[in-house]
């Protein structure tokens, strides 16, 4: 790819972009003076789709004026409503739509899923997580652990980098693997890293658990609308994702959750049960008898909150308008790219990137290390929020910017590493 500095060259290439009308679809926050906000935090909380508004107050509006009877004869009736978001979910991640549903949140998917397939024997009990999991997916898994009377001491491997090395190399997880496969019960690790942006690969760590009779999960809070994942065909036993970052769908919306058909057809599968996970047919015989549906619906618990997921089917059909995942994650190289290209021949010499350069290892996100002039890391960021940029500080010393396609521009960036530079040079 080819860039040149200047705000000319970012405008032009915002003028080529076939997907900058979608910014028109966001409500893009404002600063004091009344101006746009540079949002570059979409992998933290995704901004609004405009037309959120409207298909919750549709919700409301039902609720009003037909009651208890908004679960049926109605424009998407409430009794159904989970099944409307299947198949643009199933899109963005590579899956039939009977293999993903939209239900609770995160944590409680990962739990719900380890109830599935965290099976311990006395000789295969360990989970491999990396050293530097989100705390919420650490803790889930301790708390597993303890549960089944393992002490984390012993059935918690942790995946570190090299010393003085931020990434995880792929050669250290299949050592780890071939050492130690036998008593492996669980991978369990990230699509893309949090805190670095390195996109593991997702394909090859999936076959190669399996050769060692590990299940694999995968926590795609950081993947999913971000990056292109093709979860049944890589055969990954399972997956869990946010739905608030990338896919921006409202602050703690509703989850998403994968397993695969050769597991969710196989209704012996132990799990924790509730009544949305019956039969649908039978469901409200009320008869005590648990038939678990042959779909990942069959991990459902509660009725879901409606509020909620009308503001995700808001945003699926924002994705799919846009063309899905092939479409954004061209713009998404590109616009990464130019960032990449503008901090190095911009702030090379203040700022270096965690992030992998390679594309098959980053999705939109650059995860920076600061060493400005004058300024701490954490003054670095106090700067840019101070000149209206939005992204995030993650401790001891990492700047988190992420473009998102839908609704970033090449301005954006090219504002962003400008302020950048200012306070750099200070
Ligand atoms: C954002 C995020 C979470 C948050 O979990 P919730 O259950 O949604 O609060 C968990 N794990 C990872 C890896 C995340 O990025």
């Amino acid at each position: 790819m080819h860039f040149e500095a200047g705000i000319e060259f970012a405008q032009a290439l915002d003028h080529e972009d076939p997907l900058s009308r979608f910014r028109e679809e966001f409500s893009i926050p404002a600063q004091p003076d009344g101006s746009q906000e540079i949002y570059l935090c979409g992998n933290s909380l995704g901004l609004q789709p405009r037309r959120a508004r409207d298909y919750v107050n549709q919700e409301l509006d039902k609720w009003a004026t037909l009651g208890v009877k908004g679960h049926f004869d109605c424009e998407f009736p409430w009794m159904p409503y989970h099944e409307f978001l299947a198949e643009s979910s199933a899109n963005l991640v590579g899956a039939h739509s009977d293999e993903v549903v939209m239900m609770n949140s995160l944590t409680v998917n990962l739990h719900l899923m380890m109830v599935s397939f965290y099976r311990p024997s006395a000789t295969r009990y360990k989970i491999v997580i990396e050293d530097h999991a989100f705390p919420s997916d650490h803790y889930a898994v301790e708390s597993q652990l303890r549960h089944h009377g393992i002490d984390p001491e012993d059935g918690l491997l942790l995946l570190k980098p090299r010393e003085g090395e931020e990434l995880l190399r792929l050669e250290d997880i299949t050592a780890l693997i071939e050492e130690q496969g036998d008593s492996i019960a669980l991978l369990l690790l990230p699509g893309v890293q949090y805190y670095t942006g390195q996109v593991l690969p997702m394909a090859e760590l999936t076959e190669l658990a399996h050769q060692h009779g590990i299940s694999v999960g995968f926590d795609l809070a950081h993947a999913v609308g971000n990056i292109p994942l093709q979860l049944h065909t890589w055969n990954v036993d399972f997956a869990c994702w946010c739905s608030y970052k990338y896919l921006n769908s409202g602050p703690g919306s509703v989850a998403g959750c994968f397993v695969h058909r050769r597991h969710a057809q196989n209704t012996q599968l132990p799990r924790f049960a509730g009544w949305w996970g019956h039969d649908k047919q039978s469901r409200f015989r009320m008869e005590n008898r648990f038939q678990p549906i042959p779909t990942a619906e069959g991990w459902q618990l509660s009725n879901p909150p409606i509020l909620s997921l009308a503001a995700i089917r808001a945003s699926l059909d924002v994705f799919s308008e846009a063309g899905g995942m092939g479409p954004l994650r061209s713009k998404s190289e590109k616009l990464t790219a130019y960032l990449q290209f503008l901090l190095k021949s911009e702030v090379g010499e203040y700022i270096s990137i965690i992030t992998p350069e390679d594309l098959e290892q980053r999705g939109c996100q650059l995860s920076l290390s600061c060493n400005a002039r004058h300024l701490s890391g954490r003054q670095l960021f106090q700067r840019l929020e101070e000149h209206g940029v939005t992204c995030d500080w993650r401790e001891p010393n990492v700047i988190r910017v992420a473009p998102v396609p839908l609704y970033n521009r090449f301005a954006d960036v090219y504002r962003f590493v400008e302020i950048l530079k200012a306070a750099c040079e200070e």
